[in-house]
């Protein structure tokens, strides 16, 4: 009886050590980020915080100097202090540091004049970080905006979670902090960071992990004269519009973006037929929909504070003043800031309303109230670096400018926080070849009949398509070839008997999610993608198929099989992590049949006989397949 009872006594200490040890979980802090705004501070985490079970940050404000401090409980700074000194701002100093005598807390610290009240500051829990929106918050900093999607972050991780500051409570008194603070100061630095006038020659911060990375919190859509202004926190980032039709309607995605409860999936009315809807697409995704008959009137506009977007109906811009003032252009140029890359700086005396669109082979910059000087002047440089250039001027006060740029081509653009410096960057260096991935022969081919799948149904996907172009050289484009030659396969497989479903039948917008839809909703026996493939090495050429999952390495390797017949080198098969082919349930391929970079196989490309012949071998590989399929 006393062995059992010490039995459980002893499971009993076991349990509670066990919940004592999965209860210490302390915050990570690994940097300190001001987002381009200057309005919100980030502090990035290396733990995800949506496990910390408690999280405080008490703040208080003292004097002689100005200061408010917030203190992090449960936190460690896992780099060095920081701390960042501000000329000619309300904010004069900012320290994040280890706390002396609370080891287990984190104290920001800011030194301010008693023009900034930071009593008002917002606390923002993300998944990988925390984030201070500081409202009163305005430096005079010439830290740059970062308006678009950053291409290496993740989809990320925002959770929409709020803590509340408290004072801190009274308990020691004014010189005790004063000391503490003081020791801080004088520890050695992490790194001193000046934000000032000399970042204004020194726009890119080479270090890429002082960039916040785009996150937003739209919390207001408004409908004025027939345009949409959506308000939120954070920077606005938005993908190019996906035009969908049935009914017609035109989507802008913001990555990275988190609606409000408050207006998530609403309808509101812009015009007697027309209306807008928004919705969390993804977790991370916001998606924006106008339903109207005239999707090609719409068009995003930043406002200098980054955190609005403005949705414009082109046609109903006369009617908005986008701004009171109009912005002439005091200076523009064209810098090498390395031997591949370029950047174009655009100098306005006040703030510029534009839109900024990268299209596959050029850069549209709108500027909605611009005055230029010198036009010709203007586009005579531009075409001088690029070739071929435009220059337009629309209306009152429009300004479009238009740079052809190389596909491969990467560009970002940046805005300064006064809104009178637009900087749009051109890296142009080499994108690495992807490396071919020859599958190990294995893994068990089973071939896989997806249950209820109709044995006679093939989809076809033409890959691209309406304002997505694809690959593109010397004005071919790779949607043209991908539909020609799926309608060719389409017709032939028809002729032999098979039910052919197409994702799309003529140049038409279609996403991949979409595309996705359709085949999972038609239960086909297979589905193939159709694309054409392109390299910065023009000499490159060949025939590839690409499969990803287990149940379509079998269907994968007869394609390829028969696509070798084609008279261009056989580059294999290829595990690719490709949407299509990996949401689709039915075993799936993506073939490349060729490279449109390559002068010889595009000219091949685009004849009769090699879409004839791509067509036939496909065909025949399917009919193959089908055999082994019972
Ligand atoms: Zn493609």
């Amino acid at each position: 009886m006393i062995k059992k009872i010490l039995q459980i006594i002893i499971i009993l200490l076991f349990l509670s050590f066990q919940q004592i040890c999965f209860a210490v979980n302390e915050i990570k802090i690994t940097d300190l980020v001001f987002d381009n705004s200057s309005k919100i501070i980030f502090l990035p985490t290396y733990n995800t915080l949506d496990e910390v079970e408690k999280l405080n940050v008490e703040s208080k404000s003292l004097e002689n100097p100005n200061r408010t401090f917030f203190d992090i409980s449960n936190s460690i700074l896992t780099v060095g202090n920081i701390v960042y000194n501000f000329k000619n701002s309300p904010i004069e100093k900012v320290v994040l540091a280890q706390n002396s005598t609370n080891p287990n807390v984190v104290r920001l610290t800011f030194y301010h004049n008693n023009n900034i009240d930071l009593s008002k500051v917002e606390l923002l829990k993300l998944r990988n970080g925390l984030v201070l929106k500081l409202e009163e918050m305005n430096i005079p900093n010439s830290s740059l905006h970062r308006s678009f999607r950053e291409e290496k972050s993740l989809s990320s991780d925002f959770i929409e979670k709020l803590t509340f500051l408290k004072q801190i409570s009274d308990d020691k008194n004014n010189d005790q902090i004063q000391n503490e603070v003081t020791s801080i100061i004088n520890k050695p630095a992490h790194g001193i960071k000046t934000v000032g006038e000399d970042v204004l020659n020194n726009i890119f911060i080479p270090d890429d992990t002082k960039r916040l990375r785009s996150k937003s919190y739209i919390q207001k859509l408004s409908v004025r004269n027939g345009n949409i202004l959506l308000n939120g926190l954070g920077n606005i980032t938005v993908e190019k519009p996906i035009i969908l039709s049935n009914p017609s309607r035109i989507a802008f995605d913001l990555a990275n973006a988190i609606v409000s409860h408050e207006i998530k999936n609403k309808t509101f009315n812009i015009s007697q037929n027309e209306k807008v809807l928004i919705s969390q697409f993804e977790p991370t995704k916001v998606r924006v929909v106008i339903y109207t008959d005239n999707v090609n009137d719409y068009e995003s506009v930043f406002s200098f504070d980054q955190q609005s977007l403005l949705i414009v109906n082109k046609n109903r811009i006369s009617n908005v003043k986008l701004s009171d003032n109009i912005s002439k252009l005091s200076s523009f140029t064209i810098s090498n800031y390395n031997i591949d890359d370029k950047n174009l700086t655009f100098e306005f005396n006040n703030p510029c309303v534009f839109s900024y669109i990268r299209n596959p082979d050029n850069i549209e910059f709108i500027i909605y109230n611009a005055n230029f000087l010198d036009i010709t002047k203007i586009k005579t440089t531009l075409t001088n670096f690029f070739g071929e250039a435009k220059v337009e001027s629309y209306g009152r006060s429009i300004i479009k400018i238009t740079i052809n740029i190389n596909p491969n081509s990467k560009t970002e653009f940046f805005e300064t926080i006064n809104g009178k410096k637009a900087v749009i960057l051109i890296k142009n260096k080499m994108l690495k070849p992807q490396p071919i991935v020859i599958p190990k022969d294995n893994i068990e081919e089973t071939i896989n009949v997806p249950k209820n799948a109709d044995k006679k149904l093939i989809v076809l996907d033409a890959g691209h398509g309406g304002s997505d172009v694809g690959a593109t050289r010397n004005g071919i484009y790779e949607k043209d070839i991908n539909l020609d030659v799926t309608n060719r396969l389409a017709r032939m497989l028809t002729k032999k008997g098979f039910k052919i479903v197409l994702t799309r039948r003529e140049d038409e917008t279609v996403s991949l999610q979409e595309r996705v839809e359709i085949s999972n909703a038609k239960r086909p026996i297979l589905f193939m993608s159709v694309h054409v493939n392109a390299s910065v090495n023009e000499s490159v050429r060949g025939v590839e198929t690409h499969y990803w999952k287990d149940n379509s390495l079998a269907y994968a390797k007869i394609v390829q099989k028969h696509l070798c017949t084609i008279d261009s080198p056989a580059r294999g098969v290829v595990k690719s992590k490709f949407y299509v082919i990996n949401h689709t349930e039915a075993p799936a391929v993506l073939v490349e049949i060729g490279f449109i970079s390559n002068t010889q196989e595009r000219n091949e490309l685009i004849s009769e006989k090699r879409k004839e012949q791509t067509a036939k071998v496909l065909a025949d590989a399917i009919v193959e397949y089908l055999k082994t399929v019972k």
